[in-house]
């Protein structure tokens, strides 16, 4: 039984996340039961990035360890789910008919931004994923008329997972605990970003670059940023879903729409 789905944007945090007692861990441990199963999963991770949007049609992807330095237990983790080449296909016919040309990608798996995350949601791993690539080089916009096209996916069954991060200043997570109060630059443009979303101020949340505290330094680089548009593309009005810190720099946001 899948009904309608929603688009949510989670924060990943640390690929340690899953290994590491924390509340962001606990929700996402909850998010799974709470929105139920879906059909399949379209998971748009801010660490494939491309100069054009890309899906994965490999049936069987591998998991990806595109992080270094932490616990050696995380290497050895896999999520085996199915991919969903059929699925991959209708993105990219969506895509298409709103004049968003894109390719695929045969080889590739799933990257920590992906799995992290679902091993934690969906730990069965039996649920089909597929990945679609963000263009850091294009404006949020472009990302916004990605979800838009994809909306009719959710009628169908299909969650849009966008994955990335409300704030992402790595300078200042490394060497900070897991614990650590929220640095202020950073509440202070998460504060700014719920505020924005549950109004639905979109046009400024599209301008955040310029108009948001502190945007540049929470986002030094926009790619984490990015997925947070896809969701909101493919959903109307958007919803608070957790809230919190790990590291003091990494704002763990997450929303539902
Ligand atoms: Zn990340």
């Amino acid at each position: 039984m899948s009904g309608k789905m929603p688009a949510i944007f989670i924060s990943h945090g640390a690929p340690s996340l899953i290994i590491e007692d924390c509340p962001t861990r606990d929700f996402l441990r909850g998010l799974g039961k709470e929105i139920g199963r879906p059909k399949g999963i379209v998971s748009v991770s801010a660490h494939w990035t491309t100069t054009e949007p890309r899906v994965t049609i490999n049936p069987h992807p591998g998991t990806i360890y595109d992080f270094g330095g932490f616990a050696d237990e995380l290497y050895t983790l896999v999520y085996p789910a199915p991919g969903d080449p059929l699925l991959a296909g209708k993105v990219l016919s969506l895509l298409g008919q709103e004049g968003i040309a894109g390719g695929k990608d045969s080889s590739r798996g799933y990257d920590h931004g992906a799995w992290a995350p679902l091993m934690l949601m969906y730990p069965e791993a039996d649920i089909p994923v597929i990945q679609l690539s963000v263009q850091p080089h294009l404006a949020p916009d472009h990302h916004l008329a990605m979800g838009k096209a994809l909306a009719p996916l959710r009628e169908e069954g299909i969650l849009i997972l966008a994955s990335g991060a409300a704030t992402h200043n790595l300078r200042d997570f490394f060497g900070r605990a897991l614990d650590e109060p929220p640095l202020p630059y950073a509440s202070e443009f998460t504060e700014w970003l719920k505020d924005a979303v549950i109004n639905n101020r979109r046009d400024e949340l599209l301008d955040y670059q310029l108009r948001a505290p502190q945007a540049i330094r929470n986002h030094p680089t926009p790619e984490h940023f990015l997925p947070i548009f896809v969701a909101m593309g493919a959903g109307e009005k958007g919803e608070l879903l957790h809230d919190g810190y790990t590291y003091g720099a990494l704002s763990m946001a997450a929303f539902k729409w």
